[in-house]
């Protein structure tokens, strides 16, 4: 089977384990003489995220949601309202922070362009309209298909939400894509936000877990809010160290994932009754099925028959390179959906 769902399947190389195996552990979820946990490793793992992001402190979380959830719950209290778009995995997946019987937040949204870039314009009518306590941005956008926020958009975002004095969040779950894409370092790019979230889990192939980096003074609360929701682990070290060996070692897969993503995109753009609406930017190509007349559902349940499993975003189709999925996988990948389509429309 070619897995293409998502790139959370990468599995953890030998190395990357013995590294992690030979760390040295302690409570995580206790706090030292110094302020800081007293498991080592996990110290270290949120050294490097602050030297990589540019930010002053950092939290090891035990997964992107969480992360996210601690950002949202601590930028903001019940009842106040988060200004972002409806495609971000932190209003289209995680409902906690908005339910009423959790976060009572109040999602209020911009709009998308087509290129999955923010509407400027959007951004700064609804600040004035709603009056946010936050301004949340989604790098790279996962359901636009993995689409970069450029250096310029990012500018523009900041000095909007200086004027109106909001504090800016960004999902960066793959904030390294968005980096190896555009060659802008990570710390530039979160220059322009407050908090960061970025996922160790997916395309760097850790086993689990996140980053929320900020200023020292949001991180001490943001820890209280982790401690809050149940994310302090223990001897979390274990894991840290496998998500400092991803940071130290295989940034350079993604350049490779974004090369076969671009691959497998001409491939697939080849065959008449598929519409990719987007050039992949990063390591996420999405499908739109329609002309096929089967649905995104009915699609990936009959092409995963036949040997490669896609998964589906909305009404599309979605397939995610990642270090698991070689060069031949790619080609392999074309064959079966070409041979699928011929079989199955007619
Ligand atoms: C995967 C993802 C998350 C959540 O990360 P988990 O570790 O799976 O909880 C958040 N935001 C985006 C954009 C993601 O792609």
């Amino acid at each position: 089977m070619i897995d293409l769902r998502s790139d959370t399947l990468t599995i953890p190389s030998v190395e990357m384990m013995q590294f992690a195996f030979r760390a040295t552990v302690g409570d995580a979820g206790r706090t030292n003489d110094f302020g800081r946990s007293c498991d080592p490793s996990v110290n270290q793992l949120e050294d490097t995220a602050c030297e990589l992001t540019g930010k002053e402190a950092a939290a090891y979380m035990p997964s992107g949601t969480m992360g996210n959830h601690v950002a949202l719950l601590t930028h903001c209290k019940p009842g106040e309202t988060v200004l972002l778009d409806p495609l971000q995995h932190n209003y289209r997946i995680e409902k906690v922070a908005y339910d009423s019987k959790f976060g009572q937040l109040r999602p209020t949204f911009y709009k998308l362009e087509s290129n999955g870039l923010p509407n400027i314009e959007s951004i700064s009518l609804m600040l004035k309209k709603e009056k946010p306590r936050l301004l949340c941005i989604e790098n790279t956008h996962n359901g636009a298909g993995g689409t970069v926020l450029p250096a310029e958009c990012l500018k523009e975002i900041r000095a909007l939400a200086e004027e109106y004095c909001v504090p800016i969040h960004m999902d960066g779950a793959r904030i390294f894509n968005a980096s190896v894409a555009s060659g802008v370092p990570v710390n530039k790019i979160c220059s322009h936000v407050d908090s960061v979230m970025f996922c160790v889990s997916k395309g760097l192939g850790a086993p689990m877990g996140s980053l929320l980096c900020g200023s020292k003074e949001f991180v001490e609360r943001a820890l209280e809010t982790r401690k809050l929701l149940g994310g302090n682990l223990r001897q979390a070290g274990y894991m840290a160290a496998a998500a400092e060996f991803a940071l130290r070692n295989n940034l350079s897969q993604l350049a490779e994932d974004h090369r076969r993503a671009r691959r497998l995109y001409s491939l697939l753009k080849s065959i008449p009754v598929l519409d990719l609406p987007v050039e992949p930017q990063t390591n996420i190509i999405i499908i739109n099925v329609a002309k096929t007349g089967l649905s995104a559902e009915e699609f990936v349940n009959e092409l995963k028959m036949c040997g490669v499993w896609m998964s589906t975003s909305g009404d599309y189709v979605r397939a995610l390179l990642y270090r698991g999925i070689s060069d031949t996988a790619v080609e392999e990948t074309f064959n079966v959906v070409s041979k699928f389509i011929q079989k199955r429309i007619k």
